[in-house]
């Protein structure tokens, strides 16, 4: 009997039956935007669909150039643009695998001067202002994606999803804080879902009966004057009748102010939301969002929520997670943290996408694993992100592997980081890797800190020492109130009332997360999630919001510092450091850029904050000045003759994070021969 009897069960939807329940949700990866990519997309696909993904969505194609995210990104309007496709419907379906093609039009979401939406209203994330769109507009573009869905059918594709939802085009006609027409695409509810629903219909025209039509319907747009929930049902029952076979759920617009998908949103928030749509059509639905583990997906399935579930980032991170789910082998899963930093901030820097922990993601034809021509003997000294993806990766190839780590557990910073409230899903990194060690036989050498003659009788050594704090050097650094952050999260010391943060990197706003913080966990909780983002569970407010989010009680007055001028900050991440800044303002810290340190004495910490001399009357000072690395073994090894590659922090601090330290293990272990 299966472990996962919903989850793992086929989907008979009449014109094709999905092997499982498990929908890979859209996710754009760069990839799409330049058809050289092909065939990496066609790999990345092929290895979901032969591990047993039940349903792939590709990243979002537009059907015409005003749709387009950017100038040059991803379109299907023209027979050149969809011939490379072949190649990656012909591999999904040879793996066994149905894939729809998402098509997205961006709206005023639209980075490039022909962005065009229902009315000119521009949008609180974008510089540029949308031209409103004409009645002519409207009827070409309803054309458009009739004849990219055409397009995508004739190439291979098993469907097409429709984008309406997270505020792009087809959402933008939807709600009146976008759609401000007097015609009849605009004003009365009938006439803002009509163009969304003639979209639907028109699609379904161009390509039969047989071909798969799934619209993903925004449950909760999280934005002011967005719908109300009798309104959203009004518009999954027009879907339903236009032809639609399968809503997809969207939670939250791009602009909105909650946040839906990060490491401090708990795992299932938002399938209560999918459970209500459930009953009111009689097509199947899907759920979405910070949906991670199999036991989970298998849980709001059993529970009724859904009829499928939609794991996108998921699957970057590890391809066979429904493989594993089948055999029995979910404690080998490489669990996505929601972290964000490798793939959606790559896709907002211009990056390729890819993954914190498996950083072979979209790069499934670059970096293969093979056996190891010679088993090595290979030392990794340190067990941090580094280490333990380097020794991961060697052993995985057939080396002998041993693993030399200081302190009593594996980890590194990492058990720092799963300290921070809301960063506790690093701790599945960390169940992760323990178990691999396990099964692959390395041998880990726990409280044993690896010196230069043992480690000589090796073929090989990888040096992952990690870094250790910068110390400061201004006066009364040494005062009995100034500590490191170290000091602080291993708990050696108790931070007062008042509290200064010297440096406001990631680790100084983990720390004032920390110190601030107080009660009822928000990350794990549910409830008390949406109460702290003022989320309407009654369906009765405009947009699912009930309310601007008010200040939050604090556990410590806490002031934040950075030398450079400007606000702390900047630096974080690009889609998640807007969710830490909002919750530490609610909570009143103070950040403060421009500051140079004086001196520490009884009264506190003397600063100028551009050049205006300041007292902070504070109790406690801790220090976050960033790291230098922790490398001294490098030189000593060399000279011994030893063969070492030093890796993560121990070879360059600046710039370090879990990201960079596990792709450069991962790097270090395929390169041991
Ligand atoms: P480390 O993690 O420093 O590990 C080095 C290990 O080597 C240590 O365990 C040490 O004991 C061991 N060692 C050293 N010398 C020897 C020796 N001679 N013999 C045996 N063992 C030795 N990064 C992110 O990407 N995202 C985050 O959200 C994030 N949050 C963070 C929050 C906090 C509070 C902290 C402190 C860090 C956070 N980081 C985050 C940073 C991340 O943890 C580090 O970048 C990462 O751990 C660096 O990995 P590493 O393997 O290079 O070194
Ligand atoms: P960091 O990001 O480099 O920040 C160090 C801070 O200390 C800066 O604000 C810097 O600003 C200040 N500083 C540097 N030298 C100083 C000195 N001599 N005296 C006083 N202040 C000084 O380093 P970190 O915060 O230690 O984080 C380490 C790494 O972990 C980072 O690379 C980070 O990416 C990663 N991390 C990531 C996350 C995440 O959420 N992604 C979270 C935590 C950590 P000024 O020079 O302007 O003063
Ligand atoms: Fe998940 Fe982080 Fe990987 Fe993105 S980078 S898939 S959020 S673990």
């Amino acid at each position: 009997m299966t472990l996962f009897p919903h989850l793992l069960s086929p989907l008979d939807l009449g014109m094709l039956s999905l092997r499982t329940r498990v929908v890979m949700g859209s996710m754009h990866t760069g990839l799409e935007d330049h058809p050289d990519h092909a065939p990496k997309l066609a790999a990345f696909f092929a290895q979901r669909a032969a591990a047993g993904v039940g349903l792939i969505v590709t990243g979002g194609y537009s059907p015409n150039d005003e749709g387009r995210l950017n100038a040059t990104a991803a379109r299907l309007a023209t027979e050149e643009d969809a011939r490379p496709h072949r190649q990656v419907t012909a591999a999904v379906r040879d793996a066994g695998g149905h894939i729809l093609l998402q098509l997205l039009h961006a709206g005023r979401y639209a980075w490039h001067d022909k962005l065009v939406s229902a009315s000119a209203v521009r949008a609180p994330i974008n510089a540029l202002e949308p031209r409103e769109m004409t009645e002519a507009d409207v009827l070409r573009t309803i054309d458009d994606f009739a004849a990219a869905a055409a397009l995508a059918r004739d190439v291979g594709y098993h469907g097409v999803e429709l984008m309406g939802s997270e505020g792009y085009l087809l959402n933008q006609f939807v709600v009146r804080r976008t759609n401000k027409r007097a015609d009849r695409w605009g004003g009365s509810y009938d006439n803002r879902i009509r163009f969304p629903v003639e979209v639907l219909r028109a699609c379904r025209r161009a390509t039969g009966p047989d071909f798969l039509l799934m619209f993903r319907i925004s449950l909760l747009d999280l934005v002011e004057d967005g719908s109300t929930w009798q309104e959203v049902v009004q518009l999954a029952a027009a879907i339903e009748q236009a032809g639609a076979n399968i809503l997809n759920s969207g939670i939250g617009w791009h602009e909105a102010r909650v946040p839906t998908i990060a490491m401090s949103v708990p795992r299932g928030a938002f399938t209560w939301v999918t459970r209500r749509l459930k009953g009111k059509v009689g097509i199947p639905v899907v759920a979405t969002n910070r949906i991670n583990t199999p036991d989970l997906a298998e849980e709001i399935l059993a529970r009724g929520d859904a009829d499928l579930v939609s794991m996108a980032r998921p699957l970057l991170a590890d391809p066979s997670l429904v493989t594993k789910a089948r055999e029995g082998r979910s404690e080998e899963i490489n669990t996505c943290i929601a972290c964000n930093q490798a793939c959606l901030d790559n896709i907002f820097s211009d990056r390729r996408a890819t993954c914190l922990v498996n950083p072979m993601a979209c790069y499934e034809t670059e970096l293969v694993s093979t056996p190891a021509a010679v088993a090595r003997k290979v030392a990794v000294v340190g067990a941090g992100p580094g280490g333990l993806a380097a020794a991961v990766q060697a052993a995985e190839r057939g080396h002998l592997v041993t693993l030399f780590e200081s302190a009593d557990r594996i980890g590194g910073q990492l058990n720092l980081a799963v300290r921070i409230p809301g960063k506790q899903e690093f701790k599945s990194t960390l169940d992760f890797f323990e178990h691999r060690l396990r099964t692959l036989g390395v041998q880990v050498r726990l409280g044993h800190t690896a010196g230069v003659q043992e480690l000589a009788s090796f073929d090989a050594v990888i040096l992952a020492s990690g870094v250790q704090p910068r110390s400061v050097d201004f006066p009364g650094a040494e005062h009995p109130m100034v500590m490191s952050y170290l000091d602080v999260l291993t708990g050696r010391r108790l931070a007062g009332k008042r509290v200064a943060i010297v440096g406001g990197g990631g680790i100084g706003f983990d720390v004032a997360e920390y110190l601030t913080h107080g009660g009822e966990d928000d990350s794990t909780n549910v409830n008390t999630f949406l109460r702290m983002w003022n989320v309407d569970e009654s369906g009765a407010m405009a947009g699912g919001l009930a309310g601007r989010p008010g200040p939050l009680p604090a556990a410590r007055a806490i002031t934040l510092m950075q030398r450079r001028p400007g606000k702390p900050g900047g630096r974080l991440g690009k889609t998640t450091g807007w969710v830490l800044k909002a919750r530490l303002d609610r909570r009143g810290v103070e950040l403060l850029g421009g500051v140079r340190y004086v001196k520490v004495d009884d009264q506190g910490l003397h600063i100028t904050v551009m050049g205006q001399p300041r007292l902070l009357a504070v109790d406690t000072v801790v220090i976050c000045a960033g790291q230098v690395p922790h490398e001294e073994l490098g030189a000593p090894l060399r000279q011994a003759g030893s063969k070492v590659e030093i890796i993560g922090g121990a070879s360059r601090a600046d710039e370090l994070d879990a990201r960079r330290a596990i792709r450069e293990g991962i790097l270090a272990g395929l390169g041991v021969n």
